[in-house]
This record gives C-alpha cells, structure tokens and sequence, in this order.
C-alpha cells in the first residue's frame, strides 16, 4: 500500500458517513501522486494526515424565532481548515443539505483553491443547514444575528475571513456584518462580499461568473478558439451563473440554457440575462418564471434534461454532483469541447472520466471558480488600506488572476508529465505552496 492509499484509507475510518468529504479527498490526493513520491519527507512529516485534518472545527447550535413567534434550532459550523499561507478564507452556506460531510469537502478544496490565486490566504468554510428560501427578510435576519452571536469570536480580519456561499449573498451578509460590528465593536473587514456602501469591492459580486468565463478564454486561445458562436449552458440561476452568463455572451457566445432546484429554461434564441436577473435577484422568484415572460422560451420540470441540450461549452455553476457520469456522457456525445466548474464538485468522479477519457477541455472548480476568492482577497486589501479601486482596476486584477492561474496548473500538468490534466495540475499547483509552507513551518 503506498503512503496516499494508507492515508485515504485511515481517513475513511476516521469520517464515517462523510461521503462528500472523502469524495474530494480521494480526488485531489490521488492526483498528488507524482508529488508525494518526489517527496518523500512528506510522509515522514505525516503532512498528508495533517493537510487532510482541519485545524480547527466549530459546531453550535443556532435558534431563531419566526414571524409567528415559533423557535427554530439550526446547526451552525465553521470549519478553519489551513491557515499555513494566509488566515482562513471561505464561505459560508446555507442549504438544507449542509453537513459537516459538505462543508469538509467545500474546506479542502478552498485551501488549494485559495493558494491557486497566488494571494496569502488559508482554506476555510462554514454555514448552516437553515434554507433562506421563503422567509421574511426579518426571519433571515433573526437567523443571521443568531449565527453571527457565537461565529464572531471565531474570526477576525486577520484570523478567519468568511464570505458569501449558496443561499448566503448581499442581503445575508449585510445582516451578518451589521451584528459582527454591533458585538466586536470594530467596523473592519472581516467578511467579504460586503456593500459597496460599507466597505465591499466593485466587481465581487460578479467576479466567481466573470473568472470562470476568463479562466475558460484563455484555455480557449490556447487552442486558437474564441466564444464567438459557441453554444453555451450554464446551470443554476444564481450568483455564480447569472455572471458566467453575462460574460459569455458578452464573447460573442450564445447561453441557451439555466436552471434552478425544481427545472430548466430552453430559450433558443439565448437567454436575456437581464430578465434572469429580475426574477432571481430582485423578486426571488422561480427561473419557471422565464418562460412566461420571454417568447419561444420553455420550461421543463426536473433538472438532469438540461445535460442533454446539445452545446460546445457547460458550465456547471449550481451544486456538488451535479453532472453523474450519464450527463457526462450525454454532453460528450453531443460534442461539448470544454467543461468548466462554477460550482464546487458539480462533476462525480465518474463524469470526470468520461470527460479525460473523450478529451474534453475540463477546468475544474479549485482553478475555474477562483475568481470569487480573489476578488475577496482584493476586497481585504482594500478594507485594510481603507480606499477603493475602480470597476476597471478590480477586474483587470480578476483577468490577470485567472489568466496566471491557467498558465499556472498547464505548467504543473507538463511538469509531471500529465499533459492538458488540469485536474492534476490544479492539485499539484495548489498543493506544492500549502506543503512547502507546511513543512518550513513545522509539527502544528
Ligand atoms: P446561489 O445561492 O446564488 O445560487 C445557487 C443556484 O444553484 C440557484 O439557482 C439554486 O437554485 C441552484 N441549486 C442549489 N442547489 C441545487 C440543487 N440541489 N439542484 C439544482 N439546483 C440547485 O449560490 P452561488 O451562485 O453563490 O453558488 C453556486 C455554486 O458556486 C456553489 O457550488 C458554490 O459553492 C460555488 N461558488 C460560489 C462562489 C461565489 O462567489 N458565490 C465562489 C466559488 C464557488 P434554487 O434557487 O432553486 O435554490
């Protein structure tokens, strides 16, 4: 047995039921192969073992009361992965699937995503199994107090800097930030994806969208191709996927395709993005709702069908395991040339398979959805220096983040020899900072 299977197994034992978590540690250690053997002192150091345990992890209970006066109790979590390269960064969800299981794996993959970026912060992530879905704005804010009431002793500007995830955007975090200030008793930045009025960056918000279209251009020139004419579909409707829609049709390609938890829209003539935007941004309402407002667009219950839209580019932009290994094959039987994560894991180990098996361009998450945590880490820059930069400034940043990226994990797949293996060169590029920073650092 070789060190990364002992360690993979014990890990096994250790988390039982932790489906996710171990999904995304088998994932990213057995592409660390070629690493770990060029090293053997990693063993010696037992840093694989200490890589794969958090540093520290926080659970609490969070109760709330309803506009009926009835006390809810959630469960609130904060995981503080590794803080080897900078103080924790990540953010914080709230789904009713989240699990200690979810927000492991979503903590491993930030520490290897944050050091992509090139910029000085840890992995962290937390959030809450409450669903922000359907409540009053006073219940969500109830609900974020609460939270906020035990997480705030936990972080600080430079200690742990959390930020926005599934069901966590500018209403929540606003919430959030407001009772952090109201109890520490310091306005600093110590949540990311704030306002503009009170400390946020221009383009964070649609920085994770913008990133992943960037990430994929480059990948895209490389092979002398561009987005023009392309047919695109982007799952989901929210933060990450209204913005990968923006952009992409902004390069000239065609977005044909969205969904949200309960169906997709088919808008052939591409989807206008503007009216994606009223309906999830300012009306929460249900992406059904397209189809009755734009013409020759229609709706379909469920959400697996959308796979089976012809297209040269996806962009899963929604959830974890989101494209099984059947909506992998379907998408390569209908000629997809380029598949890049928006969202966290959204591909099973098996549909990463079918996609290196077929020779599809795939960008995973940890490169392609780094554009968010960048803009983040600009953000605390321009919090800890009190000024801010413009729309252009902070964008041009995200480009030139994105672009190094690509160069970054193509290097590191040519070096071990696993030429166009961004999955690899992802995970050893991440990787090869947090260990070095690790070893020098010492048994902690
Ligand atoms: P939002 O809450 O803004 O949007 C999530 C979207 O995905 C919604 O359309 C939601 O539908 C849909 N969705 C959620 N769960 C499911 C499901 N089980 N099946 C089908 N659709 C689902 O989240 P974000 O856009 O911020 O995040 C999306 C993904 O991107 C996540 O994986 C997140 O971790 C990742 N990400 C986000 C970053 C950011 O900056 N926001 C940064 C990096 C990664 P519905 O409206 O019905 O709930």
């Amino acid at each position: 047995m070789t060190y990364i299977d002992n360690v993979l197994a014990r890990l096994k034992e250790k988390n039982p039921g932790e489906t996710e978590f171990i999904q995304a540690a088998t994932e990213i250690l057995q592409s660390l192969k070629p690493v770990v053997e060029k090293h053997p002192e990693y063993e010696k150091a037992a840093l694989l073992e200490r890589f794969t345990e958090p540093e520290r992890t926080i659970m609490f209970r969070v109760p709330w009361t309803d506009d009926n006066g009835r006390v809810h109790v959630n469960k609130g979590y904060r995981v503080e992965f590794n803080s080897a390269i900078g103080p924790y960064k990540g953010g914080l969800r709230f789904h009713p699937s989240v699990n200690l299981s979810v927000i492991k794996f979503l903590g491993l993959e930030q520490i290897l995503k944050n050091s992509l970026t090139g910029l000085p912060i840890g992995g962290g992530k937390g959030g809450s199994d409450f669903d922000p879905k359907g409540k009053s704005d006073r219940e969500v804010m109830a609900f974020c107090q609460s939270f906020m009431t035990e997480l705030y002793r936990h972080i600080g500007a430079d200690t742990d800097v959390p930020a926005g995830d599934i069901g966590v955007g500018g209403r929540e975090i606003g919430y959030l930030y407001g009772q952090y200030k109201r109890i520490a008793n310091e306005f600093t930045g110590v949540l990311t994806g704030r306002g503009l009025s009170y400390g946020g960056s221009l383009i964070r918000k649609e920085a994770t969208g913008y990133g992943l279209v960037y990430i994929v251009e480059e990948a895209m020139k490389w092979r002398n191709d561009s987005f023009e004419g392309k047919t695109v579909i982007v799952s989901g409707s929210g933060n990450v996927a209204i913005y990968a829609c923006e952009k992409a049709q902004q390069l000239g390609a065609k977005v044909v395709a969205m969904y949200d938890s309960n169906g997709y829209i088919y808008d052939k003539n591409g989807i206008d993005v503007d009216v994606v935007r009223q309906i999830k941004e300012v009306e929460r309402g249900r992406i059904k709702e397209y189809a009755d407002r734009v013409k020759g667009a229609e709706y379909s219950e469920g959400c697996n069908g959308i796979w089976s839209i012809p297209c040269d580019v996806a962009l899963p932009c929604a959830t974890q395991n989101e494209i099984d290994k059947e909506s992998a094959e379907l998408l390569v039987k209908n000629g997809v040339r380029y598949v890049a994560e928006g969202a966290n894991m959204p591909s099973t180990l098996e549909a990463i398979d079918v996609f290196k098996r077929a020779k599809t361009v795939y960008l995973p998450a940890k490169a392609a959805n780094a554009g968010g945590v960048a803009t983040s880490a600009l953000e605390m820059a321009q919090a800890s220096g009190r000024m801010f930069w413009s729309a252009e400034k902070v964008d041009k940043k995200l480009k030139e983040i994105m672009v190094n990226i690509f160069r970054n994990i193509d290097a590191a797949a040519n070096r071990y020899g696993c030429d166009d293996d961004y999955v690899v060169g992802a995970n050893i590029a991440g990787f090869e900072k947090v260990a070095d920073a690790m070893m020098s650092q010492g048994i902690v």
